[in-house]
């Protein structure tokens, strides 16, 4: 297992081709605008090391033996689910921010899941290839970026019927030695601090679509891949340390648009190449176990701004205030609800026929739903509680300014035992996590709500809860 710094290190060896304000970045690793996502996914790869976190973030692989990061893990039991939304709520209390490893450990497990019912039914070999490439991830303790979402383009017309064939994900050439891809993922997690990318098609597909059902590994340095990485709601503060509100972890995942022109992929890292029968059940196994997370790292930054806004409350006088106690207990309530909803979806869980585990798929789409709105709430509360001057605050230039830094200072105070400064940099950690992107990333993440209502729906078994009703009122079945 790889520790923080040997991971950064490992990514100065990489030839990751990253533009960023329109221009190609040369210095990843030690430029400012990149940091904070490294440090935070770094920190995956330390706290394995610390006997104190040990039982959470490792595990024992069940190919190998050997202990091994509990991110290129494949769930062997419900203790290893609920052991995974714990330690996604631990990473995240200390991150208050996405560590971005989740999405290639949800990726890893559904491919595995996936591959091996392809093949008992279709006779390929996709599962051992799986395998192959699991060991060398395990082995290596390699980052992996989970690839699903397609760019989509017109929403109403499935990937082949597209003005442009590129906004789906596609297979284009196919040789003796592997396959050509091209199209382009987006809203990609972690990739530009990532090893790997592990592609899957993004929505079930009909046979129509088969040049879209597709899914491989490629290194994320690959020939033809270019990142293009998104704007947050902060990053021309990221130079700073007390404006930005997270300095060291920064504020969601760092987002990226992968362009695949023409990437060529060889055949022993394909794992689905046309069976599209398969790519819904693939969609559906990812998208669950990356919605079980939500109650965890959403619950974990929750605890985070919790203790914010307890915080600023005592730094304005305003801490005693029976409203306030109450608001803050409405955020804990609402932070436990989500975190019950990841652990109930993971005790829930049952073997798959490959053998891996899997969660209740309905819980957790419940839980992911809760999400996109009691995160709203809870950062709702936070901005009641916390008051106004969190938007309005002057930068930290302002603050430490010989001409004016005094008044600042002076007319920023709240109880006078608090140093201006301390309020200062609560009031924009809580602005950071509550106010700008990673708002968005709550509703959107791992999936928007109607995505979410679709499978709860599907799983809901309407006819039988109508049949309870039936036979409670004395009606036949038949009416
Ligand atoms: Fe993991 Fe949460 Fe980030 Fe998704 S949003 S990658 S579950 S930390
Ligand atoms: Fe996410």
């Amino acid at each position: 297992m790889m520790n923080g710094s040997e991971y950064i290190e490992s990514l100065r060896k990489l030839n990751t081709k990253v533009y960023a304000f329109g221009e190609e970045v040369k210095d990843l690793v030690d430029n400012p605008l990149f940091q904070p996502h490294i440090n935070s996914a770094a920190l995956t790869y330390d706290m394995a090391h610390d006997p104190m976190f040990e039982d959470l973030v490792t595990a024992v692989s069940h190919l190998t033996g050997k202990r091994i990061n509990r991110f290129t893990h494949i769930h062997q039991s419900t203790e290893d689910l609920v052991k995974k939304v714990k330690m996604l709520r631990m990473i995240a209390q200390r991150t208050g921010s996405c560590f971005q490893r989740c999405v290639g450990f949800d990726a890893l497990n559904a491919v595995y899941t996936t591959t091996y019912d392809m093949d008992k039914k279709l006779g390929t070999d996709y599962h051992k290839r799986l395998v192959d490439f699991l060991l060398y991830v395990q082995e290596n303790d390699v980052m992996v970026a989970g690839a699903m979402t397609d760019p989509k383009g017109d929403r109403s017309l499935r990937p082949s019927k597209q003005a442009d064939p590129d906004l789906f994900v596609r297979v284009v050439e196919k040789n003796e030695k592997g396959i050509v891809i091209r199209g382009a993922k987006a809203h990609m997690t972690g990739i530009v601090n990532s090893h790997e990318m592990l592609i899957m098609p993004t929505t079930a597909l009909t046979a129509e679509d088969a040049e879209y059902a597709v899914s491989c590994a490629v290194p994320v340095d690959a020939p033809g891949i270019i990142h293009i990485f998104g704007r947050q709601s902060n990053d021309s503060r990221k130079a700073g340390k007390i404006d930005q509100g997270n300095a060291r972890f920064g504020i969601v995942g760092g987002e990226a648009l992968t362009i695949l022109e023409d990437v060529f992929v060889p055949w022993e890292k394909v794992f689905m190449c046309g069976e599209w029968e398969f790519a819904g059940s693939m969609v559906e196994f990812f998208a669950s176990y990356h919605r079980q997370n939500y109650g965890g790292c959403k619950g974990g930054v929750s605890d985070v701004i919790i203790g914010a806004t307890a915080a600023i409350a005592d730094y304005n006088g305003a801490a005693k205030a029976s409203h306030v106690r109450d608001k803050v207990t409405e955020m804990i309530h609402l932070t436990e609800t989500l975190y019950a909803g990841s652990i109930a979806c993971s005790a829930e869980g049952r073997p798959t026929p490959s053998g891996a585990y899997f969660v209740d798929p309905m819980l957790a789409n419940i839980t992911k739903q809760n999400v996109t709105r009691f995160i709203y709430e809870i950062c709702r509360l936070s901005h009641d509680v916390a008051g106004g001057f969190i938007a309005t605050l002057p930068s930290e230039d302002d603050l430490f300014s010989p001409e004016i830094g005094h008044y600042v200072d002076k007319y920023f105070k709240g109880v006078a035992n608090i140093p201006s400064e301390t309020r200062f940099r609560m009031a924009r950690l809580i602005e950071n996590i509550t106010a700008g992107t990673a708002l968005v990333e709550s509703m959107h993440g791992a999936g928007s709500p109607q995505a979410q209502r679709v499978m709860i729906m599907r799983q809901g078994n309407v006819e039988q809860k109508k049949k309870l009703a039936r036979d409670l009122a004395g009606i036949p079945d038949n009416s």
